[in-house]
């Protein structure tokens, strides 16, 4: 049977990133990467929205995402392939508590030259026909909604088309050498003493045991090192041996509303903010439903992010819960933005964060031969060159990683055992 130098489980935007920077610094190597699916992305990587920002308040989330969107923006401006990247910003929508709050965080940050414009409410009412002021409405009382006070603008920020991306990676893996096989499952990690002696029931607690590959349904694969990069699945297979990685599945919807009336398509393609004239990704006062524009189609995409009681759930077929946009999203986004007045989705889907319930920043780190990568907690596609660039850098024993345009990060700085990450305080 041969043996591969590395196997790669997953071909999602982190797991293809990672098989591609491993090649591109080993040549040689063989490298094969499996996914249950039967093409690249098809996992979380598909139901994302795709959106990204580079203004965070943790160093490290800054610096991942930062590096990760100038090597999408040189991929698509140096090297020619579309991946459908446009700068149409974030804006922040926020009430005065959360304003006060945030004030002195934004400071730091300009400080560090990170750029960020505010605005007044008043101008964004005009601009945007946002209502700003919900006091003496009843509903919006009992929802605990809150006036907008300021708006925050953050220019590089946007959207991008995550396949595309994974495109990208995928064809410049195979471009070097590398192999994918899908609609291969992975049932099981194989653990093996390191030095075998041959009796049945190896490895015994007294022998020291490693990873040596993967069992599918299609047979064993053997690997040098086994780099796990399942996404919300990853526990599943850590789980039967024991290891550790923090990471938890948690569902996420996404509604498609139409721009249908004039008042939708002028709040689409409104002017001002950025070059596309379109809409910033625009994210409401607490609770944060979020507005990710779709000017190509014409479309807002609509979410939200909810915490207590939304169990922590494996689930292969996540499904979108109507009522989760008519009493939820729906209730609150018209109250700030009327246009959308009885706008039903045409369409909706959902998708699973893979939360690290330490503190929300991505895990890559290597235990027996095994290398585990993800926990990027909703922000993966922002972050995945950088993300893979670490995990190639761990593969190849680096104490570093030299992220695109130059910067180094420290490897064990995203591992569990000597982690150092501060925490976010920009979260959305
Ligand atoms: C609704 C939603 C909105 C999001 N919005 C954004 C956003 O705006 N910006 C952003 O940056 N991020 C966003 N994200 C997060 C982002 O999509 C993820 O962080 C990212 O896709 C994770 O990539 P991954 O490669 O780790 O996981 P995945 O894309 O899930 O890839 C894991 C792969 O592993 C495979 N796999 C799993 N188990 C096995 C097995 N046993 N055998 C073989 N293969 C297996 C799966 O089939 C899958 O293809 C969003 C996510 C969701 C759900």
């Amino acid at each position: 049977m041969t043996e591969y130098d590395a196997i790669i489980v997953g071909a999602g935007v982190i797991g293809l990133s990672t098989a591609y920077h491993i090649k591109r610094q080993n040549r040689n190597l063989r490298i094969l990467v499996v996914d249950k699916y039967s093409a690249a992305g098809q996992g979380s990587t598909a139901k994302s929205m795709s959106a990204f920002r580079c203004l965070f308040s943790s160093p490290i989330n800054y610096i991942l995402s930062d590096s990760s969107v100038d090597f999408y923006n040189h991929v698509q401006t140096k090297l020619g392939v579309d991946l459908k990247l446009f700068f149409i910003g974030y804006l922040w929508l926020l009430g005065e508590e959360d304003f006060a709050e945030m004030a002195s965080i934004l400071k730091e940050l300009a400080a560090k030259s990170l750029k960020y414009r505010e605005y007044e409410a008043e101008e964004l009412a005009k601009l945007l026909g946002l209502n700003i002021r919900l006091g003496g409405d009843e509903e919006a009382e009992l929802m605990g909604l809150k006036d907008v006070y300021k708006g925050i603008f953050i220019p590089k920020a946007g959207i991008i088309d995550a396949d595309c991306i994974v495109k990208f990676y995928e064809e410049e893996f195979l471009r070097l050498g590398g192999e994918i096989h899908y609609g291969v499952k992975v049932q099981d990690l194989i653990v093996e003493a390191c030095k075998p002696i041959g009796i049945v029931g190896e490895p015994f607690f007294w022998q020291e045991a490693r990873v040596s590959g993967v069992k599918t349904d299609s047979g064993i694969v053997k690997a040098k090192k086994t780099i796990l990069a399942a996404g919300a699945w990853i526990p599943q297979l850590l789980d039967g041996v024991g290891i550790e990685c923090f990471i938890k599945p948690k569902k996420r919807q996404v509604f498609a509303v139409e721009a249908k009336n004039p008042l939708l398509r002028r709040l689409l393609f409104i002017k001002g903010f950025n070059s596309v004239g379109c809409l910033p990704f625009t994210i409401l006062p607490k609770p944060r439903v979020l507005i990710r524009p779709f000017p190509t189609e014409g479309v807002f995409w609509l979410s939200y992010a909810d915490d207590f009681p939304r169990a922590f759930k494996l689930e292969d077929d996540p499904q979108p819960e109507k009522n989760f946009y008519q009493y939820g999203i729906y209730q609150v986004l018209v109250k700030y933005f009327p246009q959308f007045k009885d706008c039903r989705p045409y369409s909706a889907f959902a998708g699973l964060y893979e939360i690290n319930t330490l503190d929300g920043h991505p895990v890559i780190f290597e235990e027996r031969d095994l290398i585990v990568v993800g926990g990027a907690s909703g922000s993966g596609i922002m972050k995945a060159d950088a993300i893979g660039r670490i995990a190639a850098a761990l593969y190849n024993g680096d104490e570093y990683a030299l992220l695109y345009g130059g910067r180094k990060f420290r490897v064990s700085d995203l591992s569990i055992k000597e982690r150092r990450v501060e925490p976010e305080e920009l979260q959305i």
